[in-house]
C-alpha cells in the first residue's frame, strides 16, 4: 500500500536456506518497495497486518516491523499456502492471472526468481 516502507529484515536474509533466499536472490530492495506499493491486504481480514503481493509466480507477504512508523518487512510464501481469498484479490488487483493463480495454488516449492526479466 502507498506510503509504507520496505525495510529488509536482516537476520531473515541467511544462506543456503534462509527465509529469505528467494528475496536475496531475485528481490532488490527497490523491488521489493514496488512490490509493498501495491500489496494488497486479506480481502475478509483486512484489519489484519498482512498485506499481499505477486510478481510472476511467487508470492509475497508483508507484515510490519513497526507498524506505526509504517515500516514493513517481507518474504514470499508458498501459493499453496495463501488463502484462496487472497488469491482472488491478486487476481483482481491484476498480480496474477487465471493460469498463474492455478499454477501457484499447487505450489509445492518457492520459485527460483520472481517474474521479473
Ligand atoms: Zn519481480
Amino acid at each position: 500500500m502507498a506510503g509504507l516502507v520496505y525495510v529488509p529484515h536482516k537476520e531473515k536474509h541467511k544462506e543456503p536456506k534462509g527465509y529469505g533466499s528467494l528475496c536475496q536472490k531475485s528481490v532488490s530492495t527497490e523491488h521489493a518497495q514496488e512490490l509493498l506499493a501495491r500489496a494488497v491486504p486479506h480481502p475478509d481480514r483486512p484489519a489484519t497486518r498482512a498485506l499481499f503481493a505477486a510478481c510472476g509466480e511467487a508470492v509475497f507477504v508483508a507484515r510490519p516491523t513497526r507498524f506505526e512508523a509504517g515500516e514493513w518487512h517481507g518474504y514470499p510464501e508458498l501459493g499453496s499456502r495463501i488463502d484462496p481469498a487472497v488469491l482472488d484479490a491478486l487476481e483482481t488487483a491484476g498480480h496474477l492471472d487465471a493460469r498463474r493463480r492455478r499454477r501457484v495454488e499447487r505450489q509445492r516449492e518457492l520459485p527460483a526468481r520472481c517474474g521479473c526479466p
